[in-house]
Formats: C-alpha cells, structure tokens, sequence
C-alpha cells in the first residue's frame, strides 16, 4: 500500500475498540470543525476504505433502532480496523443536512400522515437531502489520496467523490436493519434515492442491482484492498463479505412486506455471521 502523506503527529494516539487496538489521526475537516473531522486510521494510502458519514444523534450516539446510520458506521469501523487503516470523514449534516429539529418534524410528520421520510421532508419545505461531499472530498485531496474504497450505498455521495477527481470503487454496507421503521427507511432509500441496498442486508431490494449506475468493484481492486490485509483469518471473513454484496442474487419476486425483519430470517444470520468474524 502506498503511503500517504505525512499525518499531522500531534493529534496521533492509540484507539482501541472491541477490544482491538489501532493508531488513529484527528484533523479538522478542510473548512473548518464545523463541517467535521476526519479520523486517519493506521496508515492509509490509495485503494484503502474510506467511510464519509454524516452526524445522526440517534443512531450514532443513542443507538436508535429507528435508521441504520448507527450499524452502517458500526459496520464501517468493522472493517477498517480489521484492514489496519483507512479513513472516517465524520461530517456535521444531521438531519440529512436540514439538522435535527427537522429530522424530529420529518419523523412527526412521517407518524400522523404515514408517509415516507423524503415525502414528509418535502411536506415540510426541506429539501430531501442537502448534504454535500465537497469539503470531505477536498479533505481527502489533502490527505494525498487519489483512489477509494468508498463505504457507502449512496450513489450520489459516490458520483461527488469521484466528480472531485478521485477514483472511486463501491463497497456497499449491509446492516441489518432494527426495526420495522429501519426497514421502512432503507426501502424509501432504495426507492426515492437509489441507494445500493446490498441484498444480504435487504433481500426486498433486488432492482437496483441491475442498474448501470451501480458500480461493483473490479475484482483486482478488491484482491489487492484485501491484500492488504494482514491477518489471513479475517482477510477470509472479509473477501466472503464483499464477495456477497459485490455479486447480489436477485430476488425479483419478493415484496418488501414479505420479508419479516427477524433474527429467524436465515440470510440475516449469515450475514451477522460473516461480520463478526471480521474482528474475531
Ligand atoms: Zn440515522
């Protein structure tokens, strides 16, 4: 892996979680720390996971069922420790960037009126997502990255990035979903903004798969990211796991009120299966 520049040293210090140990960096995202931070983990250079995620209260920090921005962040964390680097652009864009009291209105009025959470943004004269990737991407620039392996489902967060001039390969991240309304959530994703719902995380979303917008990872990209890979134990566990989000069965013929969101559900526990492995 080629190294990237210089971090800046004052801000280095040990990081430990789930019990397992790595270097992490701190600087301000390029802008200011109102827009954010990013964490440098290990030693990252081109072709290393990069997660962008943006604030959410609930999910984050209170752990609440109700989205999968907690999981998918888990999820990130996952798997940057297990590659021993990489990159966590955490963007101040609560709410999908109108902040949280719109989030709290968008969630009330999803409640009294049953409609999905970009409907009711829009109800409300938000816009349905205002958020912007300009300031993680020049941040990233200066961190002499040319090429990613982007952490995301969103595709419009992926076409930014890679507008901004970098080479960008897709690693969608399946989460399970917490509840019927985290369910209901990824779906209104899926469907109003394209996201890459992986299918081992949401067997109801097949279509997008199909797309010519998806973006699945060249094959000798991924072998040389999971090269990179020290431990051949958890290289395993994670060449099963993008394995399975890069090449998606498809499932056109289930429903999204078909699938019960429980722990009986056998893909589920597969996929919980594989992840945990990861940091095993
Ligand atoms: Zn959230």
């Amino acid at each position: 892996m080629i190294t990237a520049a210089p971090l800046p040293g004052e801000t280095a210090h040990r990081f430990t979680r789930k019990g397992h140990e790595i270097q992490v960096s701190v600087i301000e995202v390029d802008g200011g720390p109102a827009y954010g931070h990013v964490l440098v983990f290990g030693q990252p250079g081109d072709e290393c996971l990069v997660r962008i995620h943006s604030r959410c209260l609930y999910g984050d920090a209170l752990r609440s069922d109700d989205c999968d921005c907690g999981p998918e962040l888990d999820k990130a964390l996952d798997l940057i420790q297990a590659a021993g680097a990489g990159v966590l652009v955490y963007l101040e864009q609560e709410g999908r960037g109108a902040g949280l009291v719109a989030k709290a209105r968008g969630y009330r009025y999803s409640e009294l009126e049953g409609t999905d959470t970009f409907t009711s943004y829009e109800a409300l004269g938000y816009p349905p997502d205002a958020r912007t990737y300009h300031h993680a991407a020049t941040s990233l620039k200066k961190l002499g990255l040319k090429s990613i392996l982007l952490l995301t489902n969103n595709p419009d967060k992926a076409d930014e990035i890679r507008s901004a001039g970098f080479a960008v390969t897709v690693v969608p991240l399946g989460t399970r979903p917490l509840s019927a309304r985290a369910a209901a959530y990824l779906e209104a994703k899926r469907r109003r903004r394209k996201h890459w719902i992986p299918t081992d995380a949401a067997p109801w979303a097949p279509d997008n798969w199909d797309s010519d917008a998806m973006v699945t990872a060249p094959a000798g990209r991924l072998r040389r990211a999971l090269r990179a890979l020290t431990d051949s134990k958890r290289r395993f566990a994670v060449r099963r796991r993008m394995a399975a989000v890069a090449v998606p069965e498809q499932r056109q013929d289930r429903a999204p009120e078909s699938v019960p969101v429980s722990s009986d559900n056998a893909e589920y526990l597969a996929v919980e299966k594989v992840s945990s492995t990861v940091l095993a």
